[in-house]
């Protein structure tokens, strides 16, 4: 699983000259941002975001002058990782993160609360879930605070469809 990889674009077929050109590459552009733990590239997140969900203890060890990107890997602990070989695991934040933490009651909406157990619930109920037009309501008034709530970093509405949809998706094909 940790070579599940996009190949880099390649001149030639030898996988030799491959690896040779992936050096140099490495080299001239500087640390490869890639997580420590399963090598994937994460996504680049403020340091507000850190600033904002990290314990006390991790806080206090937070690299202000590097540029931290996150990991989005279920399997992986790592949740931020930095060119200059900081990091920052599950336990270090002071909310469970969504990506890697399987439980029911974990946000899959920081900002305005719908963890999983509050969409099952309602798809169970109603055969559908609010969470979608909801959320886009609060977040086109201008309400949401991604940047400090979400692990991420960002709008959680992707995220919140792609759950809603797997979620209503068996309910469908359960119900008589
Ligand atoms: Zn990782």
């Amino acid at each position: 699983m940790d070579h599940c990889c996009r190949p880099e674009p390649a001149e030639c077929d030898c996988a030799a000259s491959v690896q040779e050109g992936r050096a140099a590459l490495s080299q001239e552009n500087g640390p490869i941002q890639r997580c420590p733990h399963d090598q994937s590239q994460g996504k680049p997140v403020q340091l507000i975001t850190l600033k904002s969900l990290l314990t006390p203890q991790a806080l206090e060890r937070l690299n202000a002058q590097a540029s931290y990107r996150f990991c989005n890997r279920a399997r992986c602990p790592i949740v931020y990782f930095s060119t200059e070989g900081d990091r920052v695991v599950t336990d270090d934040l002071k909310v469970p993160v969504f990506q890697k933490n399987p439980g029911q009651a974990v946000p899959v909406c920081y900002c305005f609360g719908w963890t999983r157990q509050r969409i099952q619930q309602e798809v169970a109920q109603h055969g559908q879930s609010s969470a979608i037009a909801t959320i886009t309501a609060h977040v086109k008034a201008g309400r949401c605070g991604c940047e400090v709530n979400n692990p991420e970093g960002r709008c959680c509405l992707k995220n919140v469809s792609d759950y809603v949809r797997r979620q209503q998706k068996p309910y469908h094909h359960t119900t008589v």
